[in-house]
Order: C-alpha cells, then sequence, then structure tokens
C-alpha cells in the first residue's frame, strides 16, 4: 500500500521538477548559491504521504529511529531536522536529504499562485526579491503574460488527492508520522509473510507427515 503512494508522489516530484526547470530557465531565476534561508523559517509545513518516500530511504539507508528521535526531539517544532547548517562541501546545500524534500520546498519560489482577485502570480521568494530584484519582476510579468509555470495548489491538490484524509502539519510532525507509518507498514508484511512461511510449510508437511523432512505438522 505505502509503495504505491509512494511511486504516486514521486511522479508528481517528477512533475514538479520538469515545470520548475523549464519555468526556471525561461525566466531566468534561481537561487543564491548557499542560500537555504527558506529551510530556516519555522513555518514550513508538510503531508505525511508526501515524505513517505524520504521514510522508505531512511529505514533502507538504517537511519528511521535516528531521525524520528531527532523530530520527538524538536516537539515537532521548529527548523526542519533535515536542516544542514554547515554542508561538508560548497555547492552540496543545506537540505540532507534534497532528492526526497516535500513539494513546498521544490515550488517555494518557482510556482505560481493566485491573488485575491483569482489572477496569476509569483509566490515570491523574499531573499530572491531583495537581491535580484529585476529578474524577480521580469518573472511576474512572464507569469501575468501566461508564461507556463507550476502551480502550487495544483500540485498541493494533487498530493492531497493521493491521500484524501491527509492534512498539512510541521514538517517535523510530518516525518515522524511518515516514518512511524512507514515502519508499521514494513511491520504488517513481515507478519503476512511468516504467517505465510508457516501455512505453506503446514500444507507440505501434511503429506510428509512422521518424514525426516517434516518440520512442522499440520496446524
Ligand atoms: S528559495 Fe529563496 S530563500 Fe530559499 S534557497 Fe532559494 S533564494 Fe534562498
Ligand atoms: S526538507 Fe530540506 S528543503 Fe525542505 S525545509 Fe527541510 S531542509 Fe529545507
Amino acid at each position: 500500500m505505502e509503495n504505491k503512494f509512494i511511486n504516486k508522489v514521486l511522479s508528481i516530484y517528477s512533475e514538479i521538477d520538469v515545470q520548475v526547470e523549464a519555468f526556471r530557465s525561461a525566466v531566468k531565476l534561481h537561487c543564491l548559491p548557499g542560500c537555504g534561508i527558506c529551510c530556516t523559517s519555522t513555518k514550513v509545513d508538510a503531508n505525511v504521504i508526501e515524505l513517505l518516500p524520504l521514510a522508505r530511504e531512511l529505514f533502507h539507508r538504517g537511519e528511521a529511529e535516528f531521525w524520528m528521535e531527532r523530530a520527538q526531539a524538536t516537539r515537532y517544532e521548529g527548523i526542519c531536522i533535515f536542516y544542514d547548517p554547515k554542508p561538508p562541501r560548497m555547492g552540496i546545500g543545506h537540505c540532507r536529504f534534497y532528492a526526497w524534500r516535500p513539494s513546498v520546498c521544490r515550488l517555494f519560489g518557482f510556482s505560481k499562485v493566485k491573488d485575491k482577485t483569482g489572477k496569476p502570480r509569483l509566490a515570491v521568494c523574499i531573499v530572491q526579491k531583495n537581491i535580484m530584484p529585476y529578474v524577480v519582476e521580469n518573472a511576474e510579468k512572464s507569469i501575468s503574460h501566461g508564461i507556463p509555470a507550476p502551480g502550487l495548489t495544483n500540485f498541493f491538490l494533487q498530493i492531497m488527492g493521493i491521500d484524501p484524509s491527509g492534512r498539512l502539519m510541521p514538517i517535523n510532525r510530518a516525518i515522524y508520522m511518515a516514518l512511524e507509518k512507514y515502519g508499521l507498514e514494513i511491520q504488517m508484511t513481515a507478519s503476512i509473510n511468516q504467517h505465510n512461511i508457516i501455512e505453506t510449510n503446514s500444507a507440505y508437511c501434511v503429506g510428509l507427515e512422521g518424514s525426516s523432512q517434516c518440520i512442522i505438522t499440520q496446524i
């Protein structure tokens, strides 16, 4: 079940990345090298479902427990636990799990939202606006002239559509819950597999009962 969700989330991430890249190239908008200021906001929200791909990765790496404890230690508040204030090398960025970051981290500063009158406008990053006002102004004009840009709300709704019972919450809580959800799925799968092995052995042994090959007799 979780793997089915994960594939859908990853497919949405691929589409976001394609659209963001096309928009960035068209309007020459970019982040400041080594910036990461948006990651220091305490207001980053995410949906549990969109952190399942990362949860799977952390279980594969054997780091799930470590990150669950870190998320718990924050009381699920404050800066994202994946933010690295001092990356080991220049150019690596501040996100420890950049490839698995949620949708808001992919779209912020490079997508459009509707204003109060329903007109599309840039989801502006204040840092970009201060450092490169002309580029941001050009991006905003391009959006008002109809240049294709990824829709922030559109992608949020696509993510919500995968699991309508989900909701946005502080990112550290979403990380914790995604790890918990994926961990439960692993346990359930292991339990079902164990059950199937016992049943298979039992059925096998029925015909061989009494032979040296029979480990488990009928249950
Ligand atoms: S979106 Fe803005 S704040 Fe975030 S890394 Fe890029 S330039 Fe910095
Ligand atoms: S997941 Fe990565 S990109 Fe998103 S807020 Fe955390 S550190 Fe920043």
